[in-house]
């Protein structure tokens, strides 16, 4: 152990390195490592290795042993290549300390910039280049953010004292700061400094170098950081490498400059150099959006043989990483230097056509293509969104939950929602978080705010399964439901005022903005295209109604994987039936009023089976217990208390009473746990029996009419087989009795959904009984981790997920080692016991491309999701092909 200690090579000069060494160097050092290779003028550097970093995590944060002194070696080779001295008032070698991970986090950890800086090295870069103005400058930039990122001080201190010496000097803009000035600043800032620390700014260059490098360590933990990398689902553990580089300097005058360029559009895709360019400035000038840019072509105009030189890098690196880069370069004094390259961030239009153009170009395969886009860039592609060039400001931000943007009035409750939608308004439900009984509003709703809650809401899932732009989460906006408005940043919004969600961004704007039409480009349906001959899943959808059915088949939906039935028990003319059925104290008047919901239930499928004529469509029988569709129990006791008192309507206390002592009666300590799935087909058999009637019968009248309907009737809930063959040998002769009365055989399977773990457990013996499989991943999650959703996620999963008791939120992700485990197993027994038998998921987890992979990985046939997802399960499901590389070229 000690044997490796001493021997670690912690730190590598940028000619030592490699473009593939992003796990060493980080992403930053292996394209400076690949620059330098290739002949390109990149500054003289080195990188000490993320290893490093995660060693002195490690330790204790303490430098690991061997690494300061590989430090200073290293810095001698970058004097000696420089000719420049660390220190050297006569010539001195100034540097910036630049951090860098695997995978960029833009903007989440430091830099800090001109470091090497004190009163002598001062004054030799004022005599080397015999401008005052310029050195004082740099020397203060250097005490900003080494005060700002070394020790933490707050930087608007520094830009209040700025302007604060602005004003006094009468100077609008940096560059009218004379160097009298500028001292000036630079001794207001480090007393500044003195006054946060406790001690004088740092003349040592060493000292200011120690001291930057465990800066650049400790940026990797800072919240941001840690919020990005939990976005981004970047590891926490990968460490950051540091990049120490000799400074060059874009701020010396008018043939220098600083900018930072794209090898194509990254928010079009379009073949194009891309980018901004800053006159006489250096880099950080740029990002920190101080000065206008102005559009890289005008650096063909100023330096055209420097741009020249530019484009032709830019070519090249493009072409040796086969993908778009993001450039940063500083000119000095004419001379061109390259500081950055790395695989650009773009936007999910820019992604797809980039993919699709490259391969065209002969740069990657089509399985490079498929795999470069990602599935979840493609779901922004579908929803209109807010125009980026809109000029206004947003009012408000939170989790972008449900990409799309949506304009409406606000309103505040789901009542309202239902009954202006109904009159043809468009509405935004705004609501502190959402639960199951505001639903009906969030159909109503274009869009859904809520000022509580992450991206596994209520709100969030419901919203992203309806295709309904959603944004929750945001807090700084305060919701008062009692007055219906509410505030953000100092403007008030009521009932009915008109606001923009855009739920790809999580931006809340007043009024109405512009917003732009999706329309899948050429290249969206060549990937697609591509995707198609490579995957081997099935991509389903789930859908209620017919609407669904279509936007499915258009997104390229193979069948439907799941049409819930108990949504059409709760549609308005519906639900006074539903409910005298659920109140009737015989089976013979149940069945009066299930036979008043046969023919609606009939339409609602035909409906549906037409829409899908053809394609197989898994209709799941009644599941949710009875007590949902009554009314809320303490609403009746309100109602019925209130009623008595006034002695008024005695007919309406009459049968506000009745309701409660049922809702009483049917009342659950766990209703998730209790009377609901398979179980209410077994006491009421009459509900499905209607339900399978109407379900043939459908198919029945379709095929009278030379449309192939193709219904699967799925049983939820089964956990023992019993189970099944008891509500079979109901509901299998009423199929066949149909078929008799209308004379016509149709196609249809009966299975059942797996989702208890009894169920997979002895999949072998359900097979017997069962046509099909479908894993319900939402219930099999929950009663396998014995969590309750709703508890879990408004509860403790957060603290789960942030100690790292769970890796991933199950309930998004399929957890692979106990979920996935038992899908394995009825998988593997289920088709034994029945060769061929036909296996999907219909939960959310449908939709989600990690649990794609995984459903791939077991041998599903289809995964089934919201119809809006289709086409990311479609690029889903064919990664999942590519990352086997099981595909022939
Ligand atoms: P980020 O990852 O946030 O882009 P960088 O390390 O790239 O951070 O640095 C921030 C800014 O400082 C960039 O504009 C970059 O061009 C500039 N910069 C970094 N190192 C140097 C250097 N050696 N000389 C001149 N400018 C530099
Ligand atoms: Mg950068
Ligand atoms: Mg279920």
């Amino acid at each position: 152990m000690v044997m490796t200690a001493t021997k670690t090579k912690w730190v590598y000069l940028f000619r030592e390195g490699s473009g593939d060494q992003k796990d060493l160097l980080g992403g930053k050092g292996a394209g400076v490592a690949e620059m330098t290779r290739a002949g390109m003028p990149v500054p003289p550097g080195f990188t000490i290795t993320t290893e490093a970093c995660r060693q002195y995590y490690a330790d204790g944060r303490k430098f690991p042993q061997g690494l300061w002194e590989q430090a200073q070696e290293a810095l001698k080779d970058v004097e000696k290549a420089t000719g420049k001295g660390f220190g050297d008032a006569n010539n001195p070698l100034l540097v910036s300390v630049r951090s860098g991970a695997k995978f960029s986090m833009p903007g989440m950890m430091d830099t800090v910039l001109n470091l090497g800086l004190n009163p002598e090295t001062l004054g030799g870069l004022e005599r080397l280049t015999g401008d005052e103005r310029f050195a004082l400058d740099a020397y203060r930039r250097f005490v900003q953010m080494f005060g700002k990122i070394v020790k933490g001080i707050e930087g608007d201190i520094f830009e209040e004292a700025l302007r604060g010496a602005k004003k006094l000097a009468g100077a609008k803009t940096d560059p009218e700061l004379t160097p009298a000035d500028l001292r000036q600043i630079v001794e207001v800032f480090q007393a500044i400094y003195r006054d946060h620390t406790g001690e004088a700014f740092p003349t040592d260059p060493m000292a200011q170098l120690r001291a930057a490098i465990e800066a650049v360590f400790s940026s990797w933990n800072t919240d941001r950081a840690i919020a990005y990398r939990r976005a981004e689902r970047i590891a926490d553990d990968l460490g950051t490498g540091v990049n120490v580089q000799t400074m060059v300097f874009g701020n010396m005058g008018e043939g220098s400059g600083t900018g930072v360029a794209f090898t194509r559009n990254p928010i079009t895709g379009a073949n194009e150099l891309y980018g901004d360019y800053l006159v006489n400035a250096q880099g950080e000038d740029v990002v920190a959006g101080i000065r206008d840019t102005e559009p890289i072509a005008s650096l063909k105009k100023r330096l055209p043989a420097v741009y020249k030189e530019f484009e032709q890098y830019a070519r090249k690196l493009e072409s040796h990483y086969k993908d778009v880069q993001d450039l940063e370069f500083t000119i000095e004094r004419g001379k061109l230097y390259m500081l950055q390259t790395r695989n650009a961030k773009r936007s999910g239009e820019a992604a797809v056509k980039v993919a699709v153009a490259m391969h065209k170009e002969g740069l990657i395969t089509r399985e490079q293509a498929v795999a470069r886009v990602e599935p979840r860039q493609l779901e922004q592609l579908l929803h209109p969104r807010v125009d980026p060039n809109v000029k206004e400001k947003p009012i408000g931000k939170g989790v972008p939950a449900s990409p799309g943007a949506a304009t409406g009035q606000a309103v505040f409750d789901a009542d309202t929602a239902e009954e202006w939608g109904k009159l043809g308004r468009a509405v935004i439900l705004v609501r502190v978080e959402t639960n199951p009984a505001d639903v009906h509003g969030m159909i109503a709703a274009k869009g859904i705010l809520t000022s509580t809650g992450g991206t596994a809401s209520h709100a969030a899932l419901v919203a992203r399964g309806m295709g309904r732009p959603c944004i929750v989460g945001a807090n700084q906006i305060d919701v008062d439901l009692r007055a219906r408005e509410f505030s953000s940043n100092g403007t008030t919004i009521k009932q009915g005022d008109e606001i923009t969600v855009d739920g790809t961004t999580g931006n809340v704007f007043s009024g109405k903005v512009t917003t732009i039409e999706p329309k899948p480009s050429a290249e969206f349906n060549t990937l697609l295209s591509w995707a198609d001959k490579i995957r081997r899943l099935e991509v389903w959808a789930n859908g209620d109604y017919p609407r669904d059915a279509e936007k499915a088949r258009a997104n390229g939906a193979q069948g439907i994987g799941l049409c819930r039935t108990e949504h059409m028990f709760m549609e308005e003319e519906r639900l006074p039936i539903v409910q005298a059925m659920i109140l009737a104290e015989t089976t013979e008047e149940r069945e009066k009023h299930l036979a008043k919901l046969l023919p609606l239930q009939r339409s609602d499928f035909n409906g549906i089976l037409k829409a899908m004529k053809g394609l197989p469509v898994v209709i799941r029988l009644i599941d949710p217990p009875l007590h949902e569709f009554l009314p809320n129990r303490e609403e009746l006791v309100r109602e019925t208390t209130e009623l008595r008192i006034t002695k008024k309507k005695a007919k309406r206390l009459a049968e506000a009473e009745k309701l409660l002592a049922r809702v009483e009666q049917l009342s659950e300590a766990n209703p998730m746990l209790g009377l609901r799935g398979v179980r209410l087909s077994i006491l009421y058999p009459e509900i499905t029996r209607m339900q399978v009637r109407a379900i043939i019968e459908a198919a029945c009248d379709l095929k009278k009419k030379g449309i192939d309907a193709r219904p699967e009737i799925m049983i939820p809930l089964v956990g023992h087989i019993n189970e099944l063959r008891s509500v079979k040998a109901e509901l299998e002769p009423v199929a066949k009795q149909v078929q008799k009365e209308k004379g016509v055989q149709v196609h249809y399977k009966f299975g059942t959904m797996i989702e208890v773990p009894r169920a997979a457990l002895t999949a072998g013996e359900i097979a017997k009984d069962a046509e099909f499989f479908s894993f319900g991943t939402n219930d099999l999650t929950q009663t396998t981790f014995g969590y309750s959703r709703d508890d879990a996620e408004g509860k403790f999963i957060g603290r789960y997920l942030e100690q790292k008791i769970l890796p991933r939120n199950p309930f998004e992700t399929i957890d692979s080692g106990g979920v996935a485990r038992l899908m394995g197993i009825a998988v593997k027994e289920g088709r034994a016991a029945r060769p061929g038998l036909e296996v999907g998921i219909c939960g959310e987890h449908g939709g989600d491309p990690e649990s794609i992979k995984i459903c791939h990985d077991l041998g599903l046939d289809y995964v089934s999701c919201s119809p809006y997802r289709v086409p990311v399960a479609r690029l889903a499901a064919a990664q999942a092909v590519v990352a086997e590389g099981s595909t022939s070229r």
